[in-house]
C-alpha cells in the first residue's frame, strides 16, 4: 500500500471505530436516561466509553445494548457536526457533570490526558467547541465521524467486556464504567480478531504461569515481585547460562554490584533529581540514607572510576544480570510484563570515539542472533534520536546517531526513525519482537549516554598522554528476564522448545513392573544432560500421556515389556506423533542433537 492509502485507511478505520462508540453510547443513555457520560475514544483494535451508571453492568446488558446499537445502524441516522459556543455548550450538558468538568478544561486551553487527542480541541483558551450529533445523541468531540450510521457494518461489531475505570485515570476519581468493543471492516477480519483474543487468552502468561508451576506474585510478599517456581527456575538458569556464554564469547567481562547504595551515590548519577519518583524510600543505615538501586549502571561507572583508565585498555564491556527495584503505580502491575522488581540483562560498553562505530554495529548483531536463538524471527526496529532538549555536544549526537544508523544498514533489516524520540542524554536503538501471533514485544534498548560520564568525571588517558571522556553506551539484549520470561511463555503458548523446556522428557512406564527400567532410562538420560521426569504413579498410561501434554513436554517415553525386552524406549512427541521404538541410545542422541540445535525434533 502507499502511505497516503495507508493513512486514509488508517482514517477511514478512526471514523468507524468512534462513531460505533457514539453508536453505543447512545443505546446506553437509553437504557440508562440518568448515565452520566465521560470520555469515549477509539482505541486499536475497537473502542471503549466511560459511563458513570446507577449499576453495574451485565454480560447481559451487553447482548441488549448491541441489539440496540443493530437498529440504530439500519436506522442510517446522518453525523453531523456543529460549532457551539462554550456557553451553549455548558447548556447542553448541564446534566453531564463529566463533560461540563471537560468543557470548562477546554475553555480554559487545557488539553486532557494524551491517550484520548481525538477529544481534544487543541491548545489554547477558546469560546468555540465542537459537537457531533445522531439521531438522539450529542457528544463533545473533535469527530471525524462516518457520514451516517449505516455505514458501520452490522456484522462486524461486538461489545467484549466490562472494566472499572477511573474518570481522568485518577485513583481519587470516581469509579466509572467501561464498556470496550471491537469493530472491523466486515465479517471475517471481525472473526480473525476474536480469534486471536481467544488465542491470546489461551496464552495469556498468568494463566500458564499457575497452569505449569512456573512462578508466582505472593500476597504477603506484596505485588509486582517475582517468585520463580522450580520449573520457571530451570528456565531461567538455561537463559542465563546461554546468555553468560554468549557474553564470554563477545569479549563481556562480568560484573556483579550491590542491591543498595548511599544517597552520595544517586545524587552523582542525578537519579535522586530525576528519576525519584520511581526508587523507593530511603533506609536509614548509621544514620545515612541507603536507596535499594533501580538501575545498575552508577555502580558499574564507579568501578570503571577506581583507577587510571588508558586507552589501550578500550573498549571495556561489562555486563551483569542486575537485579534492580523501581516503584511502579499498583495499577499498571501485570503480571511479569510490568513487576516493581526485575533483572536486567544490562551490560555498559565504554568505549573511545574511534571505536564506537564497531562497538555499535557488534551489540546490535549480538542482539539480533540472541534474539533469533529464542525463536524471533521478525522484529520491529526504532532509531530514536536527539529530541529538542538534551545534554552533550552536538557532535557527540551526530556521531552516536550515525553509528545507530550505519548498524541498522549493515544489518539490512527494515528500521523506522523515531525522530526526537531518544532521552535527553542520548539516541537510541529500540527492538521490539513479533510474537507468534503478531504482537509486538520490548526488548532489546542500544542507548547512548552522554549525561553520565560527565556527572561521574569519567576520563580515559589517550595516546597524547592527555585525558578524554570516553563513550558510555548502556544495551540491554534481552531487556528484563522477567518481561522475557513473560513474552516467551506466550510466544509458545507454554510449549517451550527443548532446549528451555523445563522439563524435555517424562518417562511413562506402563505398569509397575516397568519402573526400575523407567529410572534406569532416566539416570542415563540424565547423565548425558536432559532434564528427565519418571511418571511412576498407578495412573493410567493414557491418563499419564494426557498429563505430559498439559505440562507441555516435548517428548514422552513409554515404556513396557517390549521396551525393556529390546533396550528400547516408545517415543512420542508432545505434537501427538508417534515416532515409535527407538534404542535408548540412538534416542539420546536425537534429543541431545535437537537441544544443541535449539530446535524441536
Ligand atoms: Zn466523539
Ligand atoms: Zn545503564
Amino acid at each position: 500500500m502507499m502511505a497516503s492509502e495507508h493513512d486514509q485507511h488508517e482514517e477511514q478505520i478512526y471514523r468507524l471505530r468512534h462513531s460505533t462508540a457514539h453508536v453505543m453510547a447512545e443505546a446506553v443513555l437509553e437504557m440508562f436516561p440518568e448515565g452520566k457520560l465521560a470520555f469515549g475514544p477509539p482505541i486499536e483494535d475497537g473502542f471503549y466509553y466511560d459511563f458513570d451508571l446507577p449499576r453495574p453492568l451485565t454480560t447481559e446488558d451487553l447482548g441488549v445494548i448491541e441489539q440496540r446499537m443493530q437498529e440504530i445502524i439500519e436506522g442510517d441516522y446522518p453525523f453531523v457536526q456543529r460549532d457551539v459556543t462554550v456557553e451553549e455548550a455548558k447548556s447542553m450538558f448541564s446534566d453531564q457533570p463529566y463533560k461540563i468538568d471537560q468543557i470548562e478544561k477546554l475553555a480554559q486551553g487545557e488539553d486532557i490526558e494524551d491517550d484520548h487527542p481525538e477529544d481534544a480541541a487543541g491548545a489554547g483558551p477558546t469560546n468555540q467547541l465542537s459537537i457531533y450529533s445522531h439521531h438522539s445523541f450529542t457528544d463533545l468531540c473533535r469527530g471525524p465521524h462516518l457520514g451516517r450510521t449505516g455505514q458501520i457494518p452490522e456484522d462486524a461489531f461486538k461489545l467484549l467486556s466490562v472494566a472499572g475505570a477511573y474518570w481522568r485515570g485518577d485513583e481519587n476519581q470516581p469509579m466509572l464504567q467501561r464498556i470496550y468493543g471491537t469493530v472491523w471492516e466486515n465479517h471475517e477480519e471481525l472473526e480473525d480478531y476474536l480469534w486471536r483474543l481467544e488465542e491470546a487468552a489461551r496464552r495469556d502468561h498468568r494463566k500458564l504461569g499457575k497452569q505449569l508451576d512456573l512462578y508466582s506474585i505472593q500476597e504477603p510478599g506484596g505485588p509486582g515481585l517475582i517468585c520463580w517456581h522450580p520449573k520457571g527456575g530451570r528456565i531461567r538458569r538455561v537463559i542465563e547460562e546461554f546468555w553468560y556464554q554468549e557474553h564470554e564469547r563477545g569479549g563481556y567481562e562480568i560484573l556483579y554490584t550491590p542491591h543498595v547504595g548511599r544517597a552520595d551515590l544517586w545524587s552523582i548519577s542525578g537519579h535522586l533529581d530525576h528519576y525519584r519518583e520511581s526508587m523507593y524510600s530511603p533506609m536509614d543505615v548509621d544514620g545515612q540514607d541507603y536507596y535499594v538501586k533501580p538501575m545498575n549502571c552508577p555502580y558499574q561507572l564507579l568501578v570503571y572510576n577506581s583507577r587510571r583508565r588508558s586507552y589501550r585498555e578500550l573498549p571495556l564491556r561489562w555486563a551483569e544480570l542486575g537485579t534492580v527495584y523501581r516503584y511502579e503505580r499498583s495499577g499498571v502491575l501485570h503480571g511479569l510484563l510490568r513487576v516493581r522488581g526485575f533483572t536486567i540483562d544490562d551490560a555498559h560498553i565504554i568505549c573511545r570515539p574511534d571505536q564506537v562505530e564497531d562497538e555499535i554495529l557488534g551489540v546490535y548483531d549480538f542482539s539480533l542472533s540472541m534474539l533469533r536463538a529464542f525463536g524471533f524471527e521478525d522484529f520491529a526496529i526504532y532509531l530514536a534520536t536527539r529530541p529538542e532538549s538534551y545534554v552533550g555536544i552536538p557532535e557527540q549526537w551526530v556521531q552516536g546517531e550515525q553509528a545507530l544508523e550505519r548498524a541498522l544498514e549493515a544489518q539490512g533489516l527494515p528500521w523506522e526513525l523515531d525522530a526526537g524520540g531518544g532521552a535527553f542524554y542520548g539516541p537510541k536503538i529500540d527492538i521490539k519482537v513479533k510474537d507468534a501471533l503478531g504482537r509486538q514485544w520490548q526488548t532489546t534498548t542500544i542507548q547512548f549516554d552522554f549525561n553520565l560520564p560527565q556527572r561521574f568525571d569519567m576520563t580515559y588517558v589517550g595516546e597524547d598522554g592527555q585525558e578524554h571522556e570516553p563513550y558510555v553506551v548502556h544495551r540491554a539484549l534481552l531487556g528484563s528476564l522477567e518481561r522475557f520470561f513473560g513474552t516467551l511463555i506466550e510466544h509458545y503458548g507454554g510449549a517451550f522448545p527443548a532446549w528451555l523446556a523445563p522439563t524435555q522428557v517424562l518417562l511413562i512406564p506402563i505398569a509397575d513392573r516397568h519402573n526400575d527400567y523407567a529410572h534406569q532410562v532416566a539416570r542415563r538420560l540424565k547423565e548425558a544432560g536432559l532434564r528427565v521426569e519418571v511418571n511412576d504413579s498407578s495412573d493410567r498410561m493414557q491418563a499419564k500421556i494426557r498429563d505430559a501434554q498439559l505440562q507441555k513436554v516435548p517428548y514422552m517415553l513409554v515404556i513396557g515389556d517390549r521396551e525393556i525386552e529390546n533396550e528400547a524406549v516408545s517415543v512420542r512427541l508432545r505434537s501427538g506423533e508417534d515416532l515409535g521404538a527407538q534404542p535408548v541410545s540412538g534416542f539420546v542422541a536425537m534429543a541431545q542433537e535437537a537441544v544443541a540445535q535449539k530446535r524441536d525434533l
